[in-house]
């Protein structure tokens, strides 16, 4: 149990998700004093929170695990290929549990506060509990998609039945059995909710704004001779992973798109389609990224897939996104999303044509309908990337705030630190290479330069590090010139930082919080620059005693 009567520690991290984990593992490893807090009462962050039905990976669950330990790959089965969340919580369980890291764990501690306190070269952290912690380094653990949005919708509190948004799904069981449901949402999660309860509830209605590519996931179970197989290649298997863009074993097809037949093309995604995973997406042709016709092209392709599927051409018009093409969004991967509308219990609200205009006390109301329900799901998404920053109040030196620094976007240091908030660490922040790939496998990279930095900060006495400006600049620069070069940049989506529900977040002003440069280009650059005594952060040593006694 950590000791709550503590108030200084060399580290502070926040979030004990995937990120802050393995950020307290490395870090009790050398011996350092540090915590964790955590504004959940209990770890395990995304696969905490999200206990909707349905929820699951879309990375495969052995390219998902963490790598840092042999003898945990040797040891955890993953039963499913594409695995839900009660095991992936048991898995962050697990892990904390063999590692013995709970004890450095603080839950129901929301961090309210983190001002630098430039004389001391220290952060102060106002936590939820009242206390004031302090600590050199503080390390941002967050998430990306940690703070849940509603939608801008009058009377939410009017309605007299449950009503939850996916991220706060109840823990005890939701008797859906003859439950009259509404979802408000088609984005990832809903489709995946909308699959697994369409069967078990009396009547589900969707309320759709934008419809969203999806293709299926095709999972399966892991057998005992297929764990045994992974786990002897698990050295291969990551190798695959640091080697591709999106750090899945999925390789981009290397040929040409118009090298090739529309037959070849086709044959291609024919097979791709019937495969697990985001290969229809990831192993398909680059041009698919950056060249519009290609990319019409294929869309069309998966637009006939969705007319196959969905009986009613009519309601499959409708599930076919039109204002954007394939793969330019993160692409949802669904088991059966399709088919739960040829289903007479499942109803499809076109809600671009007659909004929502408010909750009432029995249901919905739009432009056009009255609708009764029994439980209303608001699967509306998150405040994606940044919004976790923006609801602490984060101030850097001469009182800076990161929320008005941030307030047109981010501007990063490699997406790890930010010029201005000295010793301030994100392992996932924006702008780094975890946001837009395989999450683990890019966030251990991001921990691990993390870590380098603060041994080599401690192995040469310095205090602070701060990114400069120039360097700073030069990155974010960089990242913005990427997205010239794909398609994504169009998107409203939270790669381009587009919510409707978070004001300032409107259609118009593009963020840039991903890096799109792949994982390989990024993890070069991170080592070469920790190579170079981490070259864009300016250190300040330790000052000798004798001066500190003259402050
Ligand atoms: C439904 C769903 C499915 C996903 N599937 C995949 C997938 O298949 N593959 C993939 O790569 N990624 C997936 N993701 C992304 C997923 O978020 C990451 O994989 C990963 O879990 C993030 O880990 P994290 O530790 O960075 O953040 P999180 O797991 O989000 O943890 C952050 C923690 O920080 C805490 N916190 C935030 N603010 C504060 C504060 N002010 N004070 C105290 N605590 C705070 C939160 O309570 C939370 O527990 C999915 C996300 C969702 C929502």
């Amino acid at each position: 149990m950590a000791n709550k009567a503590q108030t200084h520690y060399e580290a502070i991290v926040i979030g004990a998700g995937v990120g802050g984990i393995y950020q307290i593992k490395r870090l009790a490893d050398l011996g350092v004093d540090a915590t964790v807090l955590d504004a959940a009462p209990d770890l395990g962050g995304t696969w905490y929170w999200n206990r909707y039905p349905g929820a699951r990976f879309d990375s495969e669950s052995y390219t998902y695990g963490y790598s840092f330990s042999k003898e945990l790959l040797e040891e955890w089965h993953w039963k499913e290929r594409f695995s839900g969340q009660p095991e992936n919580l048991r898995y962050l369980n697990y892990v904390a549990d063999k590692f013995g890291l709970r004890r450095y764990m603080q839950f129901d501690c929301r961090v309210e506060a983190a001002h630098f306190d430039e004389a001391r070269n220290l952060w102060q952290l106002r936590v939820s509990d009242g206390r004031t912690l302090t600590c050199r380094f503080v390390m941002m653990a967050l998430g990306l998609l940690s703070t849940p949005t509603y939608p801008r919708l009058s009377g939410m509190e009017k309605f007299k039945g449950p009503s939850f948004h996916t991220f706060h799904w109840p823990h005890e069981p939701v008797d859906l059995t003859g439950k009259r449901v509404a979802v408000i949402g088609t984005g990832a999660t809903a489709i995946q909710v909308i699959a697994e309860i369409a069967d078990k509830v009396g009547s589900l209605t969707v309320f759709q704004r934008r419809p969203n590519w999806s293709v299926p996931l095709n999972n399966g179970p892991i057998s005992k001779e297929e764990m045994a197989d992974i786990r002897s290649r698990y050295d291969e298997i990551f190798a695959a992973c640091a080697r591709t863009p999106g750090g899945f074993e999925h390789e981009p097809d290397r040929r040409g798109f118009y090298e090739v037949s529309r037959e070849e093309r086709e044959a291609l995604w024919n097979r791709l389609y019937k495969e697990p995973g985001f290969g229809i997406w990831l192993a398909n042709f680059r041009e698919i990224f950056m060249d519009e016709a290609a990319n019409a092209e294929f869309s069309a392709w998966v637009a006939d897939r969705i007319r196959e599927r969905v009986k009613d051409p009519k309601v499959a018009e409708k599930l076919i996104p039109r204002d954007h093409g394939f793969g330019v969004q993160r692409v949802p991967l669904e088991s059966g999303y399709f088919e739960a509308y040829n289903r007479d219990n499942v109803e499809l609200v076109d809600i671009s044509e007659t909004p929502l205009r408010e909750v009432t006390e029995t249901g919905l109301r739009t432009s056009d309908r009255e609708f009764a329900f029994d439980i209303i799901v608001y699967a509306t998404g998150f405040d994606a990337i940044t919004g976790a920053f923006d609801h602490i109040d984060i101030r850097g030196t001469g009182g800076q705030s990161l929320r008005e620094k941030w307030a047109d976007g981010p501007s990063t240091f490699l997406g790890l630190m930010i010029h201005g908030f000295p010793n301030l660490l994100m392992a996932g922040g924006p702008q780094s290479g975890s946001a837009s790939t395989n999450y683990p496998r890019g966030i251990e990279t991001a921990v691990d330069w993390c870590t380098g930095l603060f041994q080599y900060m401690r192995a040469r006495g310095y205090v602070r590090a701060d990114a400069t400006a120039e360097a700073e600049h030069r990155w974010t620069e960089h990242v913005k010139r990427m997205y010239q070069m794909v398609l994504m940049r169009k998107a409203k989506s939270w790669f381009t930082g587009y919510n409707s529900n978070v004001p300032g977040h409107e259609e118009g002003s593009i963020r840039y919080f991903v890096y799109n440069g792949g994982a390989p280009k990024y993890v070069t650059r991170i080592n070469e620059v920790a190579a170079m005594d981490y070259a864009g952060i300016a250190f300040t040593p330790e000052a000798p005693p004798s001066s500190q006694a003259a402050e």
